[in-house]
């Protein structure tokens, strides 16, 4: 499976159709892209508990929905592909009269969105022409079709206005939502970590279950014309804790090793191993295959049946995602804890350096889980008010953090670097995380003592110094000051991007970066409008490169 573990910083792959769909480069680290309030929005999911009678009419709104996004999307390919031009507005005007005695004015928010689509897919078309895209990124799309494209179903979701539904907590875990336009009173069960203004609601069937995806920009307060529209959860601030010191953390993401973590203010490196990950993984992986390739034997010998090994093979794709997200969030909420314990207040991670480059899809998958953990990681740190910046990880795993050499054949197998001139062994990923610090200026000791852990089911277990024990964070000098940074503050400052969970709705931009900052990567995300980062289409994130090799 050539492409599949790529050799480096690389993650998993997803079967999703990624490569495909219209993508939108913003980059978060330009101040003036950056509104404040972007970085407190977060989005909770909530499950929902329909009555048999609720469900029918969820499907009913969602099919009508879905049929809206359809028929105004194939309108406008059509105009497209004939007149090279979309008439947003007549398209806008005729489909939404079309729609509005079904759904009320939330037939708006699925034409904002399908606007918002065909602009960043005019703008990524604008970019490709000028070439100014990697090639590895391929030629854009128009958007797509909310359709399953075997069984020729719709795909079921409801959005509705950030000002037609309620919630009504009963207490901590469950409350109902109310639609207003619909007369829907459903129960949902689920914690609202946070306290906000709401944004637009999306409601999605999810391998048969119904599930919300509800935006809170935390601690803003509702509009007056909308003083319902004002979500009740746990903190009504995203930095709960303050950084307790002012050391730094470099990591490095990595397959094998989740995580490996050196400091700039110690000799301890953790390591965060990802076997039950990878185990799970491929797992999964051979059962969506068998699935498929059943399936499509049967669906091409004529047979019904195939119907059924659609459904287990889209069973098998969810549920393969469900596990990796259960596991990075433990493992990343782990690592948040653990640092804010040792006194960090700021945190670099390695971008893995184009990875599988040669496959333009496996690419994009790897490069969407990459963006979903920064995302995640991101919000966890600013949790405990540690900054994130992304660093281009180009040559990190070649290089050697002892004595700054590249030796070819470092990387005698696979988890150690061996340094040809010292001879000193030492793990592969951790000297790439020391060479990541080198690049953002700062040393690191040589790490004496190695704390590794592994992701499981339960939670995060260490696997020294003993099994079975309780994880704690490791005991560090909060206090203890840092080595000093080997160039300058200036540079620094200006070669790092802040990668943010902002929206850019109608603003987004490419921008290329400074020759001098040419070694090190131009982090940008694919960025929906925040209030539908949930929907795959519009969550599909793309990394863009300009890192050349020194
Ligand atoms: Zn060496």
């Amino acid at each position: 499976m050539p492409g599949l573990v790529p050799p480096r910083g690389g993650l998993v792959s997803l079967d999703e159709l990624v490569g495909r769909l219209p993508t939108v480069f913003a980059n978060p680290g330009t101040p003036s892209f950056r509104k404040k309030r972007d970085g407190n929005r977060r989005t909770v999911r909530l499950r929902l508990l329909p009555n048999g009678a609720q469900e029918r009419l969820l499907r009913r709104i969602a099919d009508a929905t879905a049929r809206l996004w359809n028929e105004l999307n194939y309108a406008r390919l059509v105009q497209f592909r004939e007149g090279g031009e979309v008439d947003f507005e007549g398209t806008e005007h005729e489909f939404y009269h079309r729609y509005k005695d079904r759904l009320g004015v939330n037939a708006g928010q699925v034409i904002n969105l399908n606007n918002w689509m065909w602009n960043s897919y005019f703008e990524l078309s604008r970019l490709y022409k000028q070439g100014e895209l990697p090639k590895f990124y391929g030629k854009p799309s128009p958007p797509g079709f909310w359709k399953d494209k075997l069984l020729g179903k719709r795909e079921l979701r409801i959005l509705v206005r950030n000002d037609r539904y309620y919630i009504e907590p009963i207490n901590g875990g469950e409350g109902y939502i109310i639609l207003k336009d619909w007369g829907l009173k459903i129960k949902y069960a689920g914690r609202i970590k946070w306290s906000g203004k709401q944004g637009t609601l999306v409601i999605k069937l999810e391998d048969n279950r119904w599930f919300a995806y509800l935006p809170i920009t935390v601690g803003e307060k509702p509009a007056k014309s909308n003083p319902k529209g004002y979500v009740r959860g746990v903190h009504d601030k995203v930095q709960i804790e303050n950084p307790k010191g002012g050391n730094k953390a470099f990591i490095d993401v990595g397959l094998n090793n989740l995580f490996a973590v050196v400091f700039n203010h110690g000799d301890t490196a953790i390591l965060i191993k990802g076997s039950t990950i990878k185990a799970e993984y491929y797992w999964w992986k051979r059962e969506i295959k068998t699935y498929q390739s059943v399936r499509d034997w049967l669906r091409n010998h004529g047979f019904e049946s195939w119907r059924k090994y659609h459904t287990y093979y889209l069973h098998a794709v969810y549920k393969r995602r469900e596990r990796l997200r259960h596991y990075y969030r433990t493992a990343i909420r782990f690592l948040a804890r653990t640092m804010h314990e040792m006194g960090i207040d700021e945190v670099f991670i390695g971008y893995p350096y184009l990875v599988s480059q040669d496959n333009g899809n496996e690419f994009n998958t790897n490069v969407w889980w990459f963006n979903k953990i920064t995302r995640w990681l991101g919000e966890m740190l600013q949790e405990y008010g540690i900054k994130l910046n992304v660093v281009n990880e180009y040559g990190t795993s070649k290089q050697c953090s002892i004595c700054n050499m590249e030796h070819e054949k470092g990387r005698v197998k696979r988890g150690l670097y061996v340094c040809e001139t010292t001879g000193i062994k030492i793990n592969a990923d951790i000297n790439a995380a020391r060479n990541i610090a080198k690049k953002v200026g700062y040393k690191t000791p040589t790490p004496k003592k190695i704390l590794s852990y592994i992701v499981t089911t339960n939670g995060i277990k260490p696997i020294t110094p003993k099994r079975g024990q309780q994880p704690r964070p490791p005991r560090l000098n909060p206090a203890q000051q840092g080595q000093g940074r080997g160039s300058s503050p200036l540079a620094i400052s200006r070669n790092v991007v802040t990668p943010t969970t902002s929206s850019t709705i109608g603003r987004s931009k490419f921008s290329f970066l400074s020759p001098a900052a040419s070694d090190i990567i131009e982090h940008t995300y694919t960025l929906a409008p925040m209030d539908f980062a949930c929907l795959s289409i519009s969550s599909h994130v793309g990394a863009l490169i300009r890192a050349r090799p020194s």
